[in-house]
């Protein structure tokens, strides 16, 4: 169980969860006269404090808007903006930070390689994905497809949730022109082995987007290792703001790349007869962008980095074997999602009784869990279920909130019999 994570843990500093806590304000209120048990992070993390201050700060002494002032209050917030995609490069060590787009987030980084790279499919041209894709690295494909002719293809998993790799490998061809695949299962935790299918990818000629929504706050993502052509993540699973995103891409994917979206600051000139377009990244982000957000952002890359991506990935992955063991031992569970290489998420049914029903009896006494399809409908369908209980772990959640997690579970059993 949890290989990578596993081999990045043996070396990993211990991290002190019961300090790292106090970091996160919302992390000592009460839900229904309970101490909250926060088990939802794959669906957004919470937030330390110097992400609320580094916000908080901007709006109280230079929120101003960037790029295009000459006064004090402009320049400094164009500083501080500017400095966070030195610090996204230097996270995710891509080699320039003409090479960091900031978007709204993973949905819309998607949507934008879509739209703009996508304008180079024509019929007959074929995208591959995974069984395993959220909704958002599905659809914007399923969209390019609808406008170009071009044909989706899906990578089966197995009943383990694992991509079949030889299948993957055989469905790569010389019609492949782009693969899309998740580095971290946000339904199933899996972890892909990103770097040996980027590989096989290129061998064909097709272009990777990596969807790290999921793996950017669980484990050290390094984009030049990969070779990824495209990384998309979201600020807010990263214990940043919400609004906030990026897209990693090559440098030469982005020259190559029409814009996105049309209006301010991304252009150079602007007439009439025709306009011309800004140097990158800023081609790639027309409009104000989310100034408090990316400066969030920045104190969560911070924070996480001062915490330590291999201490965070220790830590989680103790607590994901002690739940596991738990959720083994539980009646009637069974769980969805069983990979050797596994991020912190525990996926699971509880026989005769709904997910949903689940949640309720849990959220009665604090426990947050997501029960659902998890924007993956068909993963639910690759295992027939209508939904699954969805617990996430982060760092800062401990052993003791995992035996609350099942002491809660014993209450669903106790009260549907
Ligand atoms: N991809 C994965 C694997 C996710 O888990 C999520 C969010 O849950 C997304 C994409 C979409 O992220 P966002 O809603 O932040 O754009």
């Amino acid at each position: 169980m949890v290989t990578a994570v596993n081999s990045v843990a043996q070396q990993a500093p211990v991290l002190d969860v019961m300090r790292r806590r106090q970091d996160f304000p919302i992390l000592h209120r009460e839900v229904h006269q309970h101490p909250l048990v926060y088990l939802d992070n794959a669906a957004t993390s919470q937030k330390p404090w110097s992400v609320i201050e580094a916000e908080r700060h901007y709006y109280a002494h230079y929120n101003a808007n960037i790029h295009r002032g000459i006064h004090h209050l402009s320049q400094e917030a164009t500083d501080a903006y500017e400095a966070v995609r030195d610090k996204v490069r230097d996270f995710i060590h891509a080699s320039s930070r003409e090479e960091i787009v900031f978007t709204r987030g993973t949905t819309e980084a998607i949507n934008l390689v879509a739209s703009s790279y996508g304008q180079c499919l024509q019929a007959g041209d074929e995208i591959l994905i995974t069984e395993m894709e959220h909704h958002s690295n599905i659809v914007p494909w399923q969209l390019l497809c609808q406008r170009s002719g071009a044909v989706l293809r899906v990578a089966p998993i197995d009943d383990a949730g694992q991509l079949i790799i030889e299948q993957f490998a055989g469905l790569l061809g010389p019609r492949t022109r782009l693969v899309g695949l998740t580095h971290m299962s946000n339904a199933l935790g899996s972890i892909n082995p990103v770097k040996a299918l980027v590989e096989l990818a290129h061998r064909s000629g097709a272009v990777v987007l990596v969807d790290g929504a999921q793996a950017v706050a669980h484990l050290p993502v390094d984009v030049a290792d990969l070779d990824c052509d495209f990384y998309v993540f979201s600020g807010h699973k990263l214990y940043g703001p919400t609004g906030i995103g990026v897209l990693y891409a090559k440098l030469a994917r982005l020259e190559a790349m029409p814009p996105y979206q049309g209006g301010g600051d991304m252009i150079k000139s602007v007439s009439f007869a025709g306009s011309t377009w800004n140097d990158l990244p800023y081609k790639f982000e027309a409009g104000t962008p989310n100034i408090a957000g990316g400066i969030g952002l920045g104190a969560a890359i911070d924070y996480v980095r001062n915490v330590g991506m291999s201490a965070i990935a220790a830590h989680e992955a103790d607590l994901l074997a002690y739940a596991s063991a738990q959720a083994k031992a539980f009646p009637g569970l069974s769980q969805i999602g069983t990979a050797r290489d596994k991020g912190a998420i525990l996926s699971f049914t509880l026989a005769g009784i709904h997910p949903h029903d689940v949640g309720t009896i849990l959220d009665a006494q604090g426990v947050a869990v997501r029960t659902g399809h998890h924007c993956a409908m068909p993963v639910m369908e690759r295992y027939g279920v209508p939904a699954t209980v969805r617990a996430s772990f982060a760092l800062y959640n401990t052993r003791p909130e995992v035996d609350a997690l099942f002491h809660g579970l014993a209450k669903v059993r106790e009260i549907f019999g």
